[in-house]
């Protein structure tokens, strides 16, 4: 009998959530075990957190030896792993500087001060933020302001000032709202929670143009499709277009705590000593973890199984589709898919995670018409197959 339950979160939480009826207790590769002994196959990671799948070997093997040699030592000091963290960071993408934090929202923040800090040193009349409609870039009251999910920002008494959303994947919208006002645009080369919707290359192409011509910062919020999730150690690479500021955190530290902002030298001099910081940001222990997932992710092994797994996982919901007809598309990047259901079944993506974990599978919704998936990056065939044929029941007793 184990001493807590499910109902006990409901005398002992805040309610604002509503987890599923059933306790993890354990997890190895891209299983879980309930308190019951049951087994679920994971294909929701942890909503694109847990990169590695559960307790994998090289991040055990970090955590364990960093946490006999140096836990904590605060930002009047700096570590050896986040040194190293950063070091690989840097060689491994476009940015020259790094700042460490706890979580996407904190890197979004970071990056949103930064860019209103650049903005007022250089020209205190520009402070415009735009945003797109139906991103989510955090629950902090700035970063949830930039989202563009005003029901998130509603009730908490007056926003922060100057920003402004235009709808995604609009090159005229984004055009006709950039001025000499625009401090920074802000996108998600896929919208994840706003339904797993991939940005277009040349949308992508014209907000770095616009941002450029407009003297505007460019900064993509890579928290979930950053450390190899859509297939390249980050989104931008793939696109191959270059941010001015990058944040990144959920699959950076495969479920330890810990989000990163990159960007350049030019960029980062903005922020000089006690303009913003964190008592946490680099701790050795998340740094040391994160080193351990860059390491095996930024590898041709890993960023090729995603592309396998990813195809795998597209060929797999098109034929439960043919079997039970309830998608009207598959799309996404890499291992980070969203299936979005048919006019008929509208509204109804909850009932399908809820369904999906009964028949032992988890999956994710992403906003009441998409399911998402965002499996372990390496995640193996059979892993996988068995988690589509798990679905596969679920979605045949759905329908039948
Ligand atoms: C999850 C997410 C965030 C917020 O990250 P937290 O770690 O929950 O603060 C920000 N941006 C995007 C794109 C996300 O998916």
């Amino acid at each position: 009998m184990h001493p807590v339950q499910r109902a006990d979160f409901d005398q002992l939480m805040v309610p604002n959530y509503a987890p599923a009826q059933w306790v993890p207790v354990r997890g190895e590769g891209s299983r879980l075990w309930d308190q019951q002994g049951r087994d679920y196959l994971d294909l929701a990671g942890g909503i694109a957190v847990t990169s590695l799948g559960h307790c994998h070997p090289a991040m055990v093997r970090a955590l364990t030896e960093q946490a006999q040699q140096l836990w904590h030592v605060s930002n009047t000091l700096t570590n050896e792993p986040a040194l190293r963290l950063a070091r690989k960071l840097v060689d491994a993408t476009f940015a020259e500087r790094v700042f460490f934090c706890n979580s996407g929202a904190e890197a979004n923040e970071a990056a949103f001060k930064l860019a209103r800090k650049v903005a007022s040193d250089r020209d205190p009349a520009r402070d415009e933020i735009i945003a797109t409609t139906n991103s989510f870039h955090g629950r902090t009251f700035f970063t949830v302001t930039v989202g563009g999910q005003p029901k998130y920002s509603d009730g908490f008494g007056p926003r922060p000032q100057a920003i402004s959303h235009v709808a995604y994947n609009d090159i005229d919208a984004l055009r006709a709202a950039v001025s000499a006002r625009t401090c920074a645009i802000v996108i998600e080369p896929v919208q994840g929670e706003g339904g797993v919707l991939p940005a277009q290359r040349d949308y992508l192409q014209a907000a770095r143009e616009l941002a450029d011509a407009h003297g505007a910062l460019l900064i993509f919020d890579e928290v979930q499709t950053g450390v190899g999730r859509t297939g390249t150690l980050y989104a931008y690479q793939h696109y191959g277009v270059v941010p001015d500021i990058l944040t990144s955190a959920k699959g950076l530290g495969g479920g330890f705590p810990i989000g990163a902002m990159l960007t350049t030298t030019d960029i980062a001099k903005h922020f000089s000593v006690g303009t913003h910081g964190t008592t946490y940001g680099g701790n050795p222990l998340a740094c040391a973890v994160a080193e351990a997932v860059i390491d095996t992710v930024n590898t041709p092994e890993v960023l090729a199984n995603v592309a396998s797994r990813s195809a795998q996982l597209r060929d797999g919901l098109t034929e439960l589709n043919r079997a039970t007809p309830v998608f009207s598309e598959i799309r996404g990047l890499g291992l980070l898919l969203g299936a979005v259901l048919t006019e008929a079944y509208a509204g109804k993506a909850g009932e399908v995670v809820a369904l999906a974990a009964e028949a032992g599978v988890i999956v994710l919704q992403a906003g009441p018409n998409v399911v998402r998936f965002a499996p372990s990056l390496v995640i193996s065939e059979a892993e996988l197959a068995s988690g589509l044929a798990r679905l596969g029941q679920a979605l045949a007793s759905w329908t039948a």
